[in-house]
């Protein structure tokens, strides 16, 4: 990366930040006529609340929400919306909510607010992903990007601390790969290195609380923020579409399998690593080795930190590699086959090569 010589592409989107920001989506909504907002019950409270201010007439509460937007549920949604005759779209959720209000949002166009209750990072990206019984598809439109982002702790709080551990590794994947992919910049790689100290911190309070502390959760979805940005403004390399694989083929849990590559994907790209990217993982980690640092940090939160934990079972190592290696995509370091086995093996086994 030159610090002189760099493309950047800035996402438009106006950011909310702190305590009850939620009410903010009260005064967006004044532009608009009726709202379809998507919503787990779990965050039905908040939709009364739009409910009893602006008048049920003007707040649709979709309430399913469901992992890697099936294809029927949006067919489904769609039809909501049509019904409602609604103009604009709310996702409260993690990124399965979110992702559904993008994949309305690709043909209706409608504007997205997005606030987020897990630190997945979809608010910040113009990626959608649908999934049809041949597997999911994703790709990039500006109509999905959230025109509006809330991020209010009170959305995240209350997160159970195995969901927080992983879903902030989830973030952290997002700002690994923004460092070292092949289009960064110095304002992405800048902001994730950021990002990565304020995670590592919030990290490590869970892991000496045991709880999600309100610090701890502040720091932790300011670096989910950081993110989203990182992951909509670089190219993801290879834990991306290794968890990409692990999730769509396997079905393993999104956020527990972000957790379980971070450290191993991170060992197998070490050494291709320049010296500056090294040095500034080592500071923002806090730690000579920084693959040692995540998976210290997953096993001290109590997070999973092997593949076999997760439900992934051996004999689909080659295959995994197989559909990893059928696209071809940037990575720092040239995919080997042999060595790909030997790195999700590690995985697999939950004992890195090199544990310094
Ligand atoms: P999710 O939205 O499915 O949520 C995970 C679980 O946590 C669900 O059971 C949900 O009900 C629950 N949950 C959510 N918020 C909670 C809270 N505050 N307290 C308690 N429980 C809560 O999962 P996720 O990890 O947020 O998102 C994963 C999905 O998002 C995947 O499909 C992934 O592909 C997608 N994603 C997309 C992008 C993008 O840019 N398009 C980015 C990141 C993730």
């Amino acid at each position: 990366m030159n610090l002189f010589s760099f493309q950047y592409t800035a996402f438009p989107s106006t950011v909310f930040f702190g305590e009850n920001s939620f009410h903010e989506v009260f005064k967006l909504l004044a532009q608009y006529k009726k709202a379809f907002v998507i919503a787990a019950n779990r965050q039905a409270d908040y939709v009364k609340s739009l409910q009893d201010t602006l008048g049920a007439d003007r707040i649709y509460h979709f309430n399913q929400v469901v992992q890697h937007v099936p294809a029927d549920l949006i067919k489904a949604a769609r039809q909501k919306q049509l019904d409602e005759q609604s103009d604009v779209l709310i996702g409260i959720g993690g990124g399965s909510a979110i992702g559904l209000a993008k994949a309305l949002a690709l043909e209706s166009r409608h504007t997205i607010i997005a606030v987020p209750t897990t630190y997945a990072g979809s608010e910040m990206t113009n990626i959608w992903g649908i999934t049809t019984p041949e597997g999911k598809t994703t790709g990039r439109d500006m109509a999905v990007l959230p025109k509006y982002v809330i991020y209010d702790p009170a959305m995240t709080a209350g997160m159970p601390v195995k969901l927080a551990a992983t879903s902030a590794m989830n973030a952290m994947a997002h700002l690994m790969e923004a460092v070292y992919g092949h289009d960064t910049n110095p304002i992405s790689y800048n902001n994730s290195l950021d990002g990565i100290k304020k995670l590592r911190e919030g990290m490590e309070r869970i892991a000496t609380k045991d709880k999600l502390s309100t610090e701890a959760n502040q720091l932790l979805q300011y670096g989910s923020f950081l993110a989203g940005k990182g992951l909509c403004e670089v190219s993801m390399s290879l834990h991306h579409k290794l968890a990409h694989v692990l999730g769509g083929t396997f079905g393993l849990d999104h956020a527990s399998v972000h957790t379980v590559l971070q450290a191993y994907v991170l060992e197998y790209q070490w050494n291709a690593l320049t010296a500056d990217v090294q040095s500034d993982f080592k500071k923002s980690l806090d730690h000579n080795y920084p693959p040692t640092a995540l998976l210290q940090l997953a096993k001290s939160m109590k997070a999973p930190a092997s593949l076999q934990e997760i439900g992934f079972k051996e004999s689909d190592i080659e295959k995994t590699i197989d559909i990893v290696l059928s696209k071809p995509y940037a990575n720092p370091r040239p995919l080997v086959k042999e060595d790909l086995i030997r790195m999700l093996r590690a995985a697999y086994d939950g004992k890195l090569l090199h544990d310094q």
